[in-house]
């Protein structure tokens, strides 16, 4: 077995700390308005890991005095009665963010219904106008996945600037808001995919790795430049040897926290971050609308 150099970039323990924070921050406003931040997330069918995540999320609310306002519905909900919904939610003074579970049923146009949210209450960040404003580098609501990334890093005292950036994936989820943020820090960012040539030449030129693929074991040890920050974004289920089921990133992380200067475990690293910037994403619009 290699020994492990590498430093753990501890997203749990970090989400914990933003949630501490974000629960006194919270009843502090709360008693100026006179309501807590409220958040609804939208879940259609019956997607057993949408559904897990949909319980983490309102747990991790709850924990920190945010209400709740989910609504699940049945498997054959129209896209216009989802719509009509949205409208609501919309007009509705005690929600501060709106975010549909994806995946979706096949029937439904995920796309469509995230353009129905008011851009200000886009808890995901992925409204188009949000994106719109991360590539022009303006404020707004960022994409909760790639923004936990970006505060784990700046936990760390990560140097970003100048250093070689290697995002792979090139998603509208993950990859390509995580690249724009990377640049906005003044990386120097280079986006690999699934068409690109000698994935490993271009890993390892990485200073920063960040692995958003969603393969298992993409990653190995020799791909990696020595001291380099790896991110494992990577959440894949698989089965082991001996037949039990569990979750995995893209990075095999034994071998490669024997070179790497900096990584993130899964489970552990980046999903725990990405709950905590939704709670934050959260709050900045209950803040904002309480400042207007
Ligand atoms: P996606 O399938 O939409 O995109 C995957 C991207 O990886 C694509 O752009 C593709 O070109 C690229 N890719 C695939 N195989 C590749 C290969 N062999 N070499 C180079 N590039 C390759 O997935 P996504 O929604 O961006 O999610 C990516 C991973 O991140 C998944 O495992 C997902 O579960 C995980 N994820 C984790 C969190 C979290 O909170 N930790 C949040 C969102 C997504």
């Amino acid at each position: 077995m290699k020994t492990q150099t590498a430093k753990i970039l501890d997203g749990k323990a970090l989400a914990g700390k933003i949630q501490q924070e974000l629960s006194v921050a919270i009843s502090e406003l709360q008693t100026k308005v006179g309501r807590p931040p409220g958040l609804a997330v939208l879940m259609v069918g019956d997607n057993p890991a949408s559904a897990a995540y949909v319980r983490n999320k309102e747990k991790a609310c709850a924990k920190v005095g945010i209400a709740s306002f989910g609504k699940h519905f049945a498997a054959e909900t129209t896209q216009g009665e989802l719509e009509e919904v949205i409208h609501t939610l919309n007009h509705d003074e005690r929600v501060d963010g709106i975010l549909v579970q994806l995946p979706l049923p096949n029937h439904l146009d995920a796309v469509g219904l995230l353009h129905q949210i008011d851009a200000d209450k886009d808890a995901d960040g992925l409204h188009p106008v949000n994106l719109g404003r991360l590539v022009r580098g303006e404020t707004g609501l960022r994409s909760c996945t790639p923004a936990g990334v970006m505060r784990l890093l700046e936990e760390y005292k990560i140097p970003l600037q100048g250093k070689q950036a290697v995002v792979i994936g090139r998603s509208i989820l993950v990859g390509k808001p995580m690249a724009l943020m990377l640049l906005e820090a003044d990386a120097t960012v280079t986006i690999a995919h699934s068409r690109s040539h000698d994935l490993k030449a271009i890993a390892q030129n990485a200073d920063i790795l960040i692995a958003a693929a969603g393969r298992p074991g993409l990653i190995s040890a020799d791909m990696v430049k020595p001291g380099a920050v790896v991110v494992d974004v990577g959440m894949n289920r698989v089965t082991d040897a001996s037949g039990n089921n569990r979750l995995v990133g893209d990075v095999d992380l034994e071998s490669t926290a024997a070179v790497a200067g900096f990584i993130t475990p899964v489970p552990g690293g980046v999903g725990p971050m990405t709950v905590a910037l939704l709670l934050q994403n959260t709050f900045a619009s209950y803040s904002r609308t309480v400042r207007k």
